[in-house]
């Protein structure tokens, strides 16, 4: 496997100025009262079916929004389901309550639609680590590999692509390419592409950016507390470190984890990912029990406390204005679309070819009749 040097990532604000962490939470909206929480709920559903919308969320925002979404006819998944979900659903406005590369995937896929956003600069650390310019270089640097990007990307990356991926297909689609020979250049995680190398022996020649939450995730701090609880299974998901993944009893996307928690004959877990996932979790396997997975110990440096600052700046009180006005509308360049539309739509179209044959994945890898003509960008 070929590996890059490490590089720093600043984390810099889309718009203006320099963004941090600790910017992201200063805007984290206040949480409101039980009466206020009511009457936002009651406000975001008449402003739903008033303004013909739909609200698609992600697993790690705010457990309110997960409910409000699935009481209203919207869903909460991972990105995989979100970008599904919103090119199929009828409704001519999908609030995506997530970050900002949700919003922009969303775009992409139904362009004639109109996509909110509780805050635009909800963003990701993979995304501010991937910039489109670099990447492109990059990419003009190693002509002969396919380009393989995680959904963490803008726009402009996956335009670059000829692969997008999400966690939960990522391993298949590489597996894959690979059993077509092909050598793979990947964005931007390089713990969840060093797994995935790993998985499928192919060669891969990784960027390295990563999530600030699951990058937190400690190896040694993990191992005393499953000597704490011996008892417990360990969920695990990808884009933590290497050390991390070791001690995993399952390792999966967001979807994947949940079904292991609902499914697996255990009674307690131990889960490293965004604590957001708890919610879905908890709901899905009531009576089991949940620990978290540590961020602290001697080597931490606890950025995000395994919770997204990006994700948390979605909230009941944004995402009632943002339905109210109309206001914060994401847009893609129509051209910049039709060119990352070819990537997202690969995977898509590979997943349902997943579902319809159910195949597993060392089969699929070797259907030479699926996306045959996929190369080099
Ligand atoms: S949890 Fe990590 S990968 Fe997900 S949006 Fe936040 S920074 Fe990005």
């Amino acid at each position: 496997m070929n590996i890059l040097p490490i590089k720093t990532i600043e984390y810099e604000h889309p718009q203006a100025g320099l963004s941090c962490t600790a910017q992201a939470w200063a805007r984290t909206p206040a949480a409101p009262s039980a009466a206020e929480k009511t009457a936002l709920k009651e406000r975001i559903k008449r402003l739903l079916k008033e303004r013909e919308a739909v609200l698609v969320a992600h697993y790690y925002v705010d457990g309110d929004l997960q409910d409000l979404a699935e009481e209203t006819g919207g869903c909460v998944s991972d990105s995989l389901e979100m970008a599904r979900f919103g090119r199929d659903h009828p409704a001519k406005t999908l609030v995506v309550a997530g970050v900002r590369f949700m919003g922009e995937t969303a775009k992409i896929l139904s362009p004639e639609k109109r996509i909110l956003m509780p805050d635009l600069d909800a963003t990701c650390s993979l995304d501010l680590g991937c910039p489109a310019d670099e990447f492109s270089a990059f990419c003009d640097a190693h002509p002969d590999r396919t380009v393989v990007v995680y959904a963490n990307t803008s726009a402009a990356v996956k335009a670059r692509a000829d692969w997008m991926v999400t966690s939960s297909i990522g391993l298949d689609i590489v597996a894959h390419l690979h059993a077509q020979g092909k050598k793979i250049l990947w964005a931007p995680d390089k713990h969840l592409g060093s797994y995935i190398q790993k998985q499928t022996g192919a060669d891969m020649l990784l960027w390295q950016g990563s999530c600030l939450v699951h990058d937190e995730f400690k190896g040694v701090e993990l191992d005393l507390l499953k000597a704490e609880h011996p008892e417990a299974r360990v969920l695990v998901h990808p884009e933590s470190p290497a050390n991390v993944v070791a001690l995993a009893d399952v390792v999966g996307s967001t979807t994947q984890l949940i079904n292991a928690a609902q499914t697996m004959d255990a009674t307690t877990f131990i889960v490293a990912t965004d604590n957001g996932i708890l919610h879905k979790m908890r709901a899905a396997a009531p009576g089991k029990h949940f620990i978290e997975a540590p961020t602290a110990g001697n080597s931490a440096t606890c950025k995000s406390c395994a919770h997204c600052p990006w994700m948390a700046m979605n909230g009941l009180q944004n995402l009632a204005d943002v339905l109210e006005s109309g206001s914060n509308e994401i847009h893609v360049d129509p051209q910049v679309g039709k060119e990352a539309v070819r990537a997202i739509d690969r995977m898509l179209d590979f997943a349902a070819a997943k579902k319809a044959k159910a195949l597993p994945t060392s089969a699929l890898a070797n259907e030479a009749t699926l996306f045959s003509g996929v190369g080099p960008a």
